[in-house]
Protein backbone atom coordinates (compact mmCIF):
# COMPACT_ATOMS: atom_id res chain seq x y z
CA UNK A 1 0.00 0.00 0.00
CA UNK A 2 0.95 3.43 -0.66
CA UNK A 3 1.18 6.56 1.68
CA UNK A 4 1.31 10.18 1.67
CA UNK A 5 3.56 11.58 4.48
CA UNK A 6 0.99 13.99 5.98
CA UNK A 7 -1.26 10.88 6.42
CA UNK A 8 2.47 9.43 7.84
CA UNK A 9 2.70 12.59 10.14
CA UNK A 10 -1.18 12.63 11.31
CA UNK A 11 -1.15 9.14 12.26
CA UNK A 12 1.98 9.21 14.55
CA UNK A 13 0.91 12.17 16.35
CA UNK A 14 -1.83 10.14 17.76
CA UNK A 15 -1.45 8.53 21.60
CA UNK A 16 -0.45 5.00 22.04
CA UNK A 17 -3.06 3.57 24.43
CA UNK A 18 -1.44 1.25 26.89
CA UNK A 19 -0.72 -2.66 26.20
CA UNK A 20 -2.74 -5.04 28.19
CA UNK A 21 -2.32 -8.76 28.19
CA UNK A 22 -5.21 -10.83 26.11
CA UNK A 23 -6.64 -13.76 28.08
CA UNK A 24 -9.89 -15.85 27.44
CA UNK A 25 -10.85 -12.71 25.02
CA UNK A 26 -10.51 -10.18 28.22
CA UNK A 27 -7.89 -7.20 28.31
CA UNK A 28 -5.92 -7.64 31.44
CA UNK A 29 -3.19 -5.70 33.45
CA UNK A 30 -0.09 -7.51 33.61
CA UNK A 31 0.27 -8.94 37.36
CA UNK A 32 4.12 -7.76 37.62
CA UNK A 33 2.92 -4.51 37.01
CA UNK A 34 4.00 -2.37 33.44
CA UNK A 35 6.97 -1.98 31.50
CA UNK A 36 7.74 1.62 29.74
CA UNK A 37 8.16 1.13 25.88
CA UNK A 38 10.76 3.26 24.12
CA UNK A 39 10.60 4.34 20.88
CA UNK A 40 13.64 4.21 18.52
CA UNK A 41 12.96 7.28 16.89
CA UNK A 42 14.17 9.74 19.65
CA UNK A 43 14.31 7.42 22.86
CA UNK A 44 11.23 9.16 24.55
CA UNK A 45 8.46 6.94 26.12
CA UNK A 46 5.57 5.93 23.43
CA UNK A 47 3.11 4.20 26.20
CA UNK A 48 3.22 1.04 28.74
CA UNK A 49 3.07 -2.61 28.37
CA UNK A 50 1.53 -5.15 31.27
CA UNK A 51 4.30 -7.68 32.31
CA UNK A 52 2.39 -10.89 32.81
CA UNK A 53 3.78 -12.77 35.68
CA UNK A 54 3.96 -16.76 35.19
CA UNK A 55 0.78 -16.70 37.29
CA UNK A 56 -1.04 -14.85 33.90
CA UNK A 57 0.90 -16.58 31.41
CA UNK A 58 -0.65 -20.53 32.90
CA UNK A 59 -3.98 -18.81 32.98
CA UNK A 60 -3.46 -17.88 29.47
CA UNK A 61 -2.30 -21.35 28.38
CA UNK A 62 -5.35 -22.98 31.05
CA UNK A 63 -7.47 -21.07 28.47
CA UNK A 64 -5.73 -21.72 25.25
CA UNK A 65 -6.58 -25.58 26.37
CA UNK A 66 -9.82 -24.76 27.26
CA UNK A 67 -11.07 -23.37 24.05
CA UNK A 68 -8.72 -26.75 22.01
CA UNK A 69 -10.67 -29.02 24.50
CA UNK A 70 -14.22 -28.01 24.04
CA UNK A 71 -13.47 -27.43 20.73
CA UNK A 72 -14.97 -24.12 20.09
CA UNK A 73 -12.60 -23.65 16.98
CA UNK A 74 -10.57 -26.81 16.59
CA UNK A 75 -13.50 -28.84 16.18
CA UNK A 76 -15.29 -25.85 13.76
CA UNK A 77 -15.70 -27.16 10.30
CA UNK A 78 -12.59 -25.90 8.09
CA UNK A 79 -14.55 -23.66 5.86
CA UNK A 80 -16.12 -21.33 8.95
CA UNK A 81 -12.18 -21.05 10.11
CA UNK A 82 -11.43 -20.57 6.73
CA UNK A 83 -14.00 -17.64 6.34
CA UNK A 84 -12.86 -16.01 9.96
CA UNK A 85 -8.98 -15.71 8.43
CA UNK A 86 -9.96 -14.87 5.38
CA UNK A 87 -12.31 -11.43 7.73
CA UNK A 88 -8.83 -11.22 9.73
CA UNK A 89 -6.90 -10.81 6.57
CA UNK A 90 -8.96 -8.10 5.15
CA UNK A 91 -9.61 -6.06 8.43
CA UNK A 92 -5.08 -6.18 8.34
CA UNK A 93 -5.91 -4.55 5.39
CA UNK A 94 -8.07 -2.13 6.77
CA UNK A 95 -5.83 -0.99 9.08
CA UNK A 96 -2.75 -1.22 7.40
CA UNK A 97 -1.83 2.50 7.57
CA UNK A 98 -2.24 2.75 11.23
CA UNK A 99 -0.32 -0.88 12.07
CA UNK A 100 2.67 0.26 9.75
CA UNK A 101 2.97 3.37 11.79
CA UNK A 102 2.26 1.93 15.00
CA UNK A 103 4.93 -0.70 14.29
CA UNK A 104 7.64 2.02 13.09
CA UNK A 105 6.94 3.91 16.43
CA UNK A 106 7.37 0.84 18.50
CA UNK A 107 10.27 -0.93 16.67
CA UNK A 108 12.13 1.48 14.52
CA UNK A 109 11.97 -0.19 10.50
CA UNK A 110 11.67 2.30 7.67
CA UNK A 111 7.94 3.24 6.89
CA UNK A 112 8.50 2.46 3.09
CA UNK A 113 9.64 -0.83 4.09
CA UNK A 114 7.40 -1.21 7.37
CA UNK A 115 4.21 -1.10 4.72
CA UNK A 116 5.18 -3.71 2.48
CA UNK A 117 6.76 -6.30 4.79
CA UNK A 118 4.02 -5.73 7.88
CA UNK A 119 0.81 -5.21 7.65
CA UNK A 120 1.07 -6.47 4.05
CA UNK A 121 2.87 -9.31 4.10
CA UNK A 122 0.50 -10.34 7.38
CA UNK A 123 -2.67 -10.21 5.39
CA UNK A 124 -1.13 -12.12 2.56
CA UNK A 125 0.00 -14.97 4.90
CA UNK A 126 -3.45 -15.14 6.88
CA UNK A 127 -5.04 -15.05 3.39
CA UNK A 128 -2.73 -17.87 2.33
CA UNK A 129 -3.30 -20.21 4.94
CA UNK A 130 -7.16 -19.59 5.27
CA UNK A 131 -7.07 -20.93 1.56
CA UNK A 132 -4.74 -23.99 2.19
CA UNK A 133 -6.68 -25.09 5.38
CA UNK A 134 -8.95 -27.70 3.67
CA UNK A 135 -6.89 -28.56 1.29
CA UNK A 136 -5.07 -30.68 3.91
CA UNK A 137 -5.91 -34.16 3.23
CA UNK A 138 -5.07 -37.20 5.48
CA UNK A 139 -3.98 -40.27 3.60
CA UNK A 140 -4.97 -44.12 2.91
CA UNK A 141 -1.24 -46.47 3.53
CA UNK A 142 -0.62 -49.02 1.23
CA UNK A 143 -1.39 -51.92 3.57
CA UNK A 144 -2.26 -55.64 2.85
CA UNK A 145 -6.18 -55.71 1.79
CA UNK A 146 -7.34 -57.13 4.95
CA UNK A 147 -5.96 -54.37 6.63
CA UNK A 148 -7.47 -50.09 6.46
CA UNK A 149 -4.42 -48.09 7.68
CA UNK A 150 -5.30 -44.18 7.61
CA UNK A 151 -2.72 -41.26 8.36
CA UNK A 152 -4.48 -38.67 10.02
CA UNK A 153 -3.42 -35.34 10.51
CA UNK A 154 -4.98 -33.55 13.69
CA UNK A 155 -4.00 -30.05 15.32
CA UNK A 156 -1.22 -30.34 18.58
CA UNK A 157 -3.35 -28.65 20.51
CA UNK A 158 -1.93 -25.25 22.15
CA UNK A 159 1.18 -23.49 20.53
CA UNK A 160 3.14 -20.93 22.13
CA UNK A 161 4.87 -19.33 19.70
CA UNK A 162 7.80 -16.44 21.06
CA UNK A 163 8.80 -13.77 18.36
CA UNK A 164 11.33 -11.08 17.96
CA UNK A 165 11.21 -7.11 17.09
CA UNK A 166 12.49 -7.34 13.66
CA UNK A 167 9.17 -7.48 11.64
CA UNK A 168 6.87 -8.69 14.34
CA UNK A 169 3.40 -8.73 12.32
CA UNK A 170 5.34 -10.57 9.89
CA UNK A 171 6.84 -13.20 11.43
CA UNK A 172 3.58 -13.02 13.89
CA UNK A 173 1.64 -14.06 10.89
CA UNK A 174 4.41 -16.82 9.69
CA UNK A 175 3.62 -18.38 13.41
CA UNK A 176 -0.28 -17.64 14.48
CA UNK A 177 -1.81 -17.84 11.11
CA UNK A 178 -0.81 -21.26 10.34
CA UNK A 179 -1.10 -22.40 13.74
CA UNK A 180 -4.58 -21.27 13.79
CA UNK A 181 -5.92 -22.57 10.26
CA UNK A 182 -5.36 -26.04 11.54
CA UNK A 183 -7.33 -25.82 14.37
CA UNK A 184 -5.08 -24.84 16.89
CA UNK A 185 -4.92 -22.97 20.17
CA UNK A 186 -2.43 -20.23 20.30
CA UNK A 187 -0.53 -18.37 23.47
CA UNK A 188 1.32 -15.34 21.70
CA UNK A 189 4.70 -13.55 23.35
CA UNK A 190 5.89 -10.48 21.21
CA UNK A 191 9.31 -9.40 21.99
CA UNK A 192 9.46 -6.41 24.92
CA UNK A 193 10.55 -3.73 22.32
CA UNK A 194 7.89 -4.76 19.66
CA UNK A 195 4.49 -5.57 21.29
CA UNK A 196 2.19 -3.68 19.87
CA UNK A 197 1.56 -4.27 16.19
CA UNK A 198 0.30 -7.55 17.57
CA UNK A 199 -2.02 -6.93 20.23
CA UNK A 200 -3.66 -4.52 17.21
CA UNK A 201 -3.51 -8.10 15.66
CA UNK A 202 -4.99 -9.83 17.96
CA UNK A 203 -7.67 -7.05 18.83
CA UNK A 204 -8.68 -7.58 14.96
CA UNK A 205 -8.44 -11.04 15.56
CA UNK A 206 -11.51 -10.98 17.53
CA UNK A 207 -13.76 -8.87 16.00
CA UNK A 208 -12.89 -11.27 12.93
CA UNK A 209 -14.43 -14.01 15.20
CA UNK A 210 -11.59 -15.86 16.61
CA UNK A 211 -13.30 -17.07 19.24
CA UNK A 212 -12.19 -15.32 22.77
CA UNK A 213 -9.71 -18.32 24.65
CA UNK A 214 -7.90 -19.41 21.26
CA UNK A 215 -5.78 -16.81 20.48
CA UNK A 216 -4.17 -15.41 23.79
CA UNK A 217 -1.35 -12.54 24.01
CA UNK A 218 0.81 -12.25 26.99
CA UNK A 219 3.83 -9.45 26.94
CA UNK A 220 6.52 -8.89 29.38
CA UNK A 221 10.34 -9.93 29.52
CA UNK A 222 11.50 -12.99 27.81
CA UNK A 223 13.27 -14.33 30.88
CA UNK A 224 9.93 -13.83 33.34
CA UNK A 225 7.22 -14.23 30.36
CA UNK A 226 8.74 -15.87 27.60
CA UNK A 227 10.45 -18.28 30.22
CA UNK A 228 7.00 -19.05 31.67
CA UNK A 229 5.40 -19.92 28.36
CA UNK A 230 8.52 -22.21 27.26
CA UNK A 231 7.75 -24.19 30.50
CA UNK A 232 3.67 -24.38 30.26
CA UNK A 233 3.16 -27.95 30.68
CA UNK A 234 -0.10 -26.55 28.52
CA UNK A 235 1.73 -25.78 25.70
CA UNK A 236 2.23 -28.88 23.31
CA UNK A 237 4.40 -27.22 20.41
CA UNK A 238 6.50 -24.12 21.03
CA UNK A 239 7.38 -22.21 17.88
CA UNK A 240 9.88 -19.36 18.02
CA UNK A 241 12.19 -16.59 16.07
CA UNK A 242 15.04 -14.78 17.86
CA UNK A 243 18.40 -15.50 18.91
CA UNK A 244 20.69 -18.62 19.23
CA UNK A 245 21.21 -17.66 22.55
CA UNK A 246 17.07 -18.05 23.68
CA UNK A 247 16.94 -21.12 21.10
CA UNK A 248 19.19 -22.94 23.38
CA UNK A 249 17.48 -22.19 26.78
CA UNK A 250 14.16 -23.15 24.98
CA UNK A 251 15.32 -26.61 24.18
CA UNK A 252 16.45 -26.71 28.00
CA UNK A 253 12.83 -25.29 29.49
CA UNK A 254 11.20 -27.93 26.86
CA UNK A 255 13.94 -30.76 28.78
CA UNK A 256 12.82 -29.61 32.25
CA UNK A 257 8.83 -29.33 31.53
CA UNK A 258 6.94 -31.83 29.00
CA UNK A 259 9.52 -32.47 25.85
CA UNK A 260 7.25 -29.55 23.78
CA UNK A 261 8.34 -29.77 20.35
CA UNK A 262 10.69 -26.65 19.95
CA UNK A 263 11.18 -25.38 16.29
CA UNK A 264 13.87 -22.67 16.40
CA UNK A 265 14.06 -20.15 13.64
CA UNK A 266 17.69 -18.76 14.49
CA UNK A 267 19.83 -16.13 13.33
CA UNK A 268 22.42 -15.99 10.62
CA UNK A 269 25.64 -14.95 8.89
CA UNK A 270 24.20 -15.20 5.42
CA UNK A 271 27.24 -15.25 2.49
CA UNK A 272 26.48 -12.95 -0.26
CA UNK A 273 28.89 -13.77 -3.07
CA UNK A 274 30.16 -11.88 -6.04
CA UNK A 275 31.59 -13.28 -8.67
CA UNK A 276 33.35 -11.33 -11.08
CA UNK A 277 31.20 -12.82 -14.25
CA UNK A 278 28.35 -11.06 -12.51
CA UNK A 279 25.77 -10.00 -15.17
CA UNK A 280 25.76 -6.46 -13.63
CA UNK A 281 28.39 -4.90 -10.89
CA UNK A 282 26.48 -1.95 -10.42
CA UNK A 283 23.04 -3.51 -9.62
CA UNK A 284 24.63 -6.23 -7.65
CA UNK A 285 26.44 -3.41 -5.17
CA UNK A 286 23.58 -1.40 -4.96
CA UNK A 287 21.81 -5.08 -4.18
CA UNK A 288 24.29 -5.95 -1.91
CA UNK A 289 23.89 -2.95 0.01
CA UNK A 290 20.18 -3.11 0.62
CA UNK A 291 21.05 -6.41 1.75
CA UNK A 292 22.30 -5.29 4.40
CA UNK A 293 21.30 -2.42 5.77
CA UNK A 294 17.61 -2.01 4.96
CA UNK A 295 15.92 -2.08 8.05
CA UNK A 296 19.26 -1.08 9.69
CA UNK A 297 20.69 -4.47 9.35
CA UNK A 298 17.69 -5.92 11.69
CA UNK A 299 17.35 -8.82 8.88
CA UNK A 300 17.71 -12.51 9.91
CA UNK A 301 18.56 -13.10 6.52
CA UNK A 302 20.80 -9.93 5.87
CA UNK A 303 23.64 -10.79 3.28
CA UNK A 304 26.06 -9.73 6.21
CA UNK A 305 29.11 -11.49 4.71
CA UNK A 306 29.98 -10.39 1.18
CA UNK A 307 32.64 -12.43 -0.65
CA UNK A 308 33.85 -10.80 -3.39
CA UNK A 309 35.85 -12.78 -6.12
CA UNK A 310 39.80 -11.02 -6.24
CA UNK A 311 39.56 -9.27 -9.93
CA UNK A 312 36.24 -7.15 -8.98
CA UNK A 313 36.80 -6.78 -5.81
CA UNK A 314 38.35 -2.72 -5.32
CA UNK A 315 35.89 -2.04 -8.16
CA UNK A 316 33.17 -3.51 -6.82
CA UNK A 317 33.46 -2.26 -2.55
CA UNK A 318 34.21 1.41 -4.37
CA UNK A 319 31.21 1.21 -6.01
CA UNK A 320 29.24 -0.12 -2.72
CA UNK A 321 31.36 2.28 -0.71
CA UNK A 322 29.35 5.22 -2.89
CA UNK A 323 26.04 3.55 -2.70
CA UNK A 324 25.87 2.97 1.35
CA UNK A 325 27.57 7.08 1.65
CA UNK A 326 24.14 8.17 -0.40
CA UNK A 327 21.94 6.10 1.83
CA UNK A 328 19.46 8.12 4.00
CA UNK A 329 19.36 7.50 7.48
CA UNK A 330 16.86 9.10 9.33
CA UNK A 331 13.79 9.34 11.50
CA UNK A 332 11.73 6.01 10.05
CA UNK A 333 8.97 7.89 9.53
CA UNK A 334 9.72 9.79 6.59
CA UNK A 335 9.16 8.07 3.16
CA UNK A 336 12.74 9.38 2.14
CA UNK A 337 14.59 7.08 4.59
CA UNK A 338 16.56 4.28 3.42
CA UNK A 339 17.92 3.07 7.08
CA UNK A 340 15.65 3.44 9.92
CA UNK A 341 16.54 3.42 13.41
CA UNK A 342 18.49 0.39 15.55
CA UNK A 343 15.59 -1.23 17.58
CA UNK A 344 17.45 -0.17 21.09
CA UNK A 345 20.52 1.29 22.68
CA UNK A 346 21.96 -1.88 24.29
CA UNK A 347 21.58 -3.27 20.46
CA UNK A 348 22.98 0.02 18.78
CA UNK A 349 25.98 -0.32 21.26
CA UNK A 350 26.66 -3.89 20.73
CA UNK A 351 26.83 -2.95 16.84
CA UNK A 352 29.21 -0.16 17.59
CA UNK A 353 31.10 -2.92 19.65
CA UNK A 354 31.82 -4.87 16.98
CA UNK A 355 32.83 -2.57 14.67
CA UNK A 356 35.33 -1.81 16.87
CA UNK A 357 36.46 -5.61 17.30
CA UNK A 358 36.99 -5.57 13.22
CA UNK A 359 39.10 -2.74 13.30
CA UNK A 360 41.36 -4.08 15.61
CA UNK A 361 41.45 -7.27 14.66
CA UNK A 362 42.90 -5.42 11.20
CA UNK A 363 39.80 -5.04 9.55
CA UNK A 364 39.18 -1.30 7.38
CA UNK A 365 36.32 1.00 8.01
CA UNK A 366 35.91 1.50 4.81
CA UNK A 367 32.93 3.82 5.67
CA UNK A 368 31.04 4.37 8.29
CA UNK A 369 31.47 2.95 11.48
CA UNK A 370 29.91 5.68 13.91
CA UNK A 371 26.68 6.71 16.15
CA UNK A 372 24.62 9.12 14.24
CA UNK A 373 21.73 11.76 14.88
CA UNK A 374 22.40 11.55 18.32
CA UNK A 375 21.11 14.96 18.97
CA UNK A 376 17.42 13.01 18.11
CA UNK A 377 17.42 11.44 21.38
CA UNK A 378 17.30 8.22 18.71
CA UNK A 379 19.40 5.29 17.86
CA UNK A 380 20.87 5.64 14.52
CA UNK A 381 23.91 4.40 13.20
CA UNK A 382 25.93 5.00 9.77
CA UNK A 383 25.36 1.84 7.37
CA UNK A 384 29.38 0.58 7.99
CA UNK A 385 31.26 -1.66 5.21
CA UNK A 386 34.79 -3.38 6.55
CA UNK A 387 37.28 -4.84 4.53
CA UNK A 388 39.75 -7.33 4.82
CA UNK A 389 37.33 -8.95 7.77
CA UNK A 390 38.79 -12.76 7.46
CA UNK A 391 36.98 -16.04 8.97
CA UNK A 392 38.52 -16.08 12.30
CA UNK A 393 37.72 -12.17 13.19
CA UNK A 394 34.46 -12.05 15.18
CA UNK A 395 32.72 -9.95 12.56
CA UNK A 396 33.11 -13.03 10.01
CA UNK A 397 31.71 -15.63 12.58
CA UNK A 398 28.72 -13.57 14.92
CA UNK A 399 25.96 -12.21 13.37
CA UNK A 400 25.96 -8.79 14.34
CA UNK A 401 21.69 -7.83 13.53
CA UNK A 402 22.90 -4.57 12.86
CA UNK A 403 24.23 -2.35 9.64
CA UNK A 404 27.07 -3.39 9.72
CA UNK A 405 29.02 -5.36 6.20
CA UNK A 406 31.93 -7.67 6.12
CA UNK A 407 33.68 -7.76 3.04
CA UNK A 408 35.94 -10.43 2.23
CA UNK A 409 38.28 -11.35 -1.05
CA UNK A 410 38.26 -15.05 -2.55
CA UNK A 411 40.28 -16.70 -5.61
CA UNK A 412 37.54 -18.55 -7.20
CA UNK A 413 35.00 -20.90 -7.16
CA UNK A 414 36.11 -23.60 -4.61
CA UNK A 415 37.36 -20.72 -2.26
CA UNK A 416 33.99 -18.91 -2.39
CA UNK A 417 32.23 -22.42 -1.56
CA UNK A 418 34.59 -22.74 1.22
CA UNK A 419 34.50 -19.52 2.58
CA UNK A 420 30.11 -19.33 2.13
CA UNK A 421 30.21 -22.33 4.58
CA UNK A 422 33.11 -21.61 6.83
CA UNK A 423 30.13 -20.08 9.38
CA UNK A 424 27.86 -22.00 12.40
CA UNK A 425 24.79 -20.52 10.58
CA UNK A 426 23.32 -21.54 7.22
CA UNK A 427 20.01 -19.28 7.00
CA UNK A 428 20.41 -17.29 3.82
CA UNK A 429 23.28 -16.58 0.99
CA UNK A 430 23.31 -15.11 -2.63
CA UNK A 431 25.03 -15.77 -5.91
CA UNK A 432 25.83 -13.25 -8.42
CA UNK A 433 27.35 -14.85 -11.76
CA UNK A 434 26.28 -14.88 -15.34
CA UNK A 435 27.41 -18.87 -15.47
CA UNK A 436 24.05 -21.02 -15.06
CA UNK A 437 26.38 -23.90 -14.29
CA UNK A 438 28.15 -22.01 -11.50
CA UNK A 439 25.56 -20.73 -9.74
CA UNK A 440 23.67 -24.83 -9.47
CA UNK A 441 26.86 -25.78 -8.35
CA UNK A 442 27.08 -23.05 -5.59
CA UNK A 443 22.96 -23.66 -5.11
CA UNK A 444 23.76 -27.26 -4.17
CA UNK A 445 27.08 -26.37 -2.31
CA UNK A 446 25.55 -23.79 -0.24
CA UNK A 447 24.68 -24.98 3.04
CA UNK A 448 21.69 -22.78 3.80
CA UNK A 449 18.19 -22.37 3.65
CA UNK A 450 17.71 -20.38 0.82
CA UNK A 451 19.94 -19.35 -2.02
CA UNK A 452 19.63 -16.03 -4.04
CA UNK A 453 20.84 -15.64 -7.35
CA UNK A 454 21.45 -12.66 -8.86
CA UNK A 455 19.20 -10.82 -6.35
CA UNK A 456 19.08 -10.76 -2.89
CA UNK A 457 16.02 -11.08 -0.47
CA UNK A 458 12.30 -11.08 -1.26
CA UNK A 459 11.41 -14.44 -1.30
CA UNK A 460 7.40 -14.56 -0.83
CA UNK A 461 5.31 -17.27 1.11
CA UNK A 462 4.87 -19.84 -1.62
CA UNK A 463 8.00 -21.10 -0.36
CA UNK A 464 10.21 -22.15 2.77
CA UNK A 465 12.43 -20.20 5.25
CA UNK A 466 14.17 -23.32 6.60
CA UNK A 467 17.30 -22.48 8.38
CA UNK A 468 20.31 -25.28 8.63
CA UNK A 469 23.33 -25.35 10.97
CA UNK A 470 22.73 -23.26 14.15
CA UNK A 471 20.15 -21.14 11.84
CA UNK A 472 17.30 -23.39 13.51
CA UNK A 473 15.13 -26.16 12.23
CA UNK A 474 11.28 -26.67 10.69
CA UNK A 475 9.95 -23.63 8.26
CA UNK A 476 8.33 -20.71 8.23
CA UNK A 477 6.21 -20.30 5.23
CA UNK A 478 4.48 -22.13 2.50
CA UNK A 479 2.56 -25.89 3.18
CA UNK A 480 5.71 -26.63 4.74
CA UNK A 481 4.97 -24.89 8.06
CA UNK A 482 1.66 -26.41 8.24
CA UNK A 483 3.58 -29.80 9.72
CA UNK A 484 4.89 -28.17 12.34
CA UNK A 485 1.37 -27.76 13.68
CA UNK A 486 -0.25 -30.97 12.97
CA UNK A 487 0.25 -34.28 14.73
CA UNK A 488 0.15 -37.47 12.88
CA UNK A 489 -2.14 -40.32 14.05
CA UNK A 490 -2.18 -43.63 12.35
CA UNK A 491 -5.73 -45.57 12.39
CA UNK A 492 -4.50 -49.63 12.05
CA UNK A 493 -8.12 -51.09 11.22
CA UNK A 494 -8.33 -54.82 10.75
CA UNK A 495 -11.10 -55.74 7.86
P1 LIG B 1 15.88 -12.77 21.38
O1 LIG B 1 16.21 -14.22 21.34
O2 LIG B 1 16.59 -11.90 22.32
O3 LIG B 1 14.33 -12.57 21.70
C1 LIG B 1 13.33 -13.20 20.94
C2 LIG B 1 12.12 -13.43 21.81
O4 LIG B 1 12.48 -14.35 22.83
C3 LIG B 1 11.60 -12.17 22.51
O5 LIG B 1 10.20 -12.21 22.54
C4 LIG B 1 12.17 -12.32 23.91
O6 LIG B 1 11.41 -11.66 24.88
C5 LIG B 1 12.09 -13.82 24.08
N1 LIG B 1 13.00 -14.34 25.11
C6 LIG B 1 14.20 -13.86 25.49
N2 LIG B 1 14.73 -14.62 26.46
C7 LIG B 1 13.84 -15.60 26.71
C8 LIG B 1 13.80 -16.70 27.60
N3 LIG B 1 14.78 -16.95 28.47
N4 LIG B 1 12.72 -17.52 27.56
C9 LIG B 1 11.73 -17.32 26.69
N5 LIG B 1 11.69 -16.27 25.83
C10 LIG B 1 12.73 -15.44 25.85
O7 LIG B 1 16.01 -12.26 19.88
P2 LIG B 1 15.77 -10.78 19.32
O8 LIG B 1 16.93 -9.95 19.69
O9 LIG B 1 14.40 -10.33 19.70
O10 LIG B 1 15.74 -11.06 17.76
C11 LIG B 1 16.87 -11.04 16.98
C12 LIG B 1 17.26 -12.45 16.61
O11 LIG B 1 16.20 -13.09 15.90
C13 LIG B 1 18.45 -12.45 15.64
O12 LIG B 1 19.32 -13.48 16.00
C14 LIG B 1 17.78 -12.76 14.30
O13 LIG B 1 18.61 -13.32 13.32
C15 LIG B 1 16.71 -13.70 14.71
N6 LIG B 1 15.67 -13.80 13.66
C16 LIG B 1 15.57 -14.97 12.95
C17 LIG B 1 14.61 -15.08 11.93
C18 LIG B 1 14.45 -16.37 11.15
O14 LIG B 1 13.46 -16.51 10.45
N7 LIG B 1 15.36 -17.31 11.25
C19 LIG B 1 13.79 -13.99 11.65
C20 LIG B 1 13.94 -12.81 12.40
C21 LIG B 1 14.89 -12.73 13.41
Amino acid sequence: MSLDQAAIDRLAAAPVAPGRLLIEGQWLPGEAGENPVLSPIDGRQLTTLAAASPADVARACASARAAFEDGRWSRLAPSARKAVLHRLADLIDRNAAELAVLGVRDNGTEISMALKAEPGSAAATFRYYAEALDKVYGEIAPTAPNILALVHKEPVGVVGAIVPWNFPLMIGAWKIAPALAMGNSVVLKPAETASLTLLKLAELALEAGVPPGVFNVVTGPGRVTGEALALSPDVDVLVFTGSGATGRRLLQYSAQSNLKRCYLELGGKSPNIVFADAPDLQAAAKTAATAIFRNAGQVCVAGSRLLVQAEVHDEFVSILAETTKKMTVGNPLSLATQVGAVNSLPQLEGNLGFVADAASEGGQVVTGGARVLQETGGWYMDPTVVTGVRPEHRLYREEVFGPVLAVTPFKDEEEALRLANASDFGLASGVWTANLSRAHRMIRGIRAGVVHVNTYGGADGTVPLAGTKQSGNGADKSLYALEKYCDLKTAWIQL
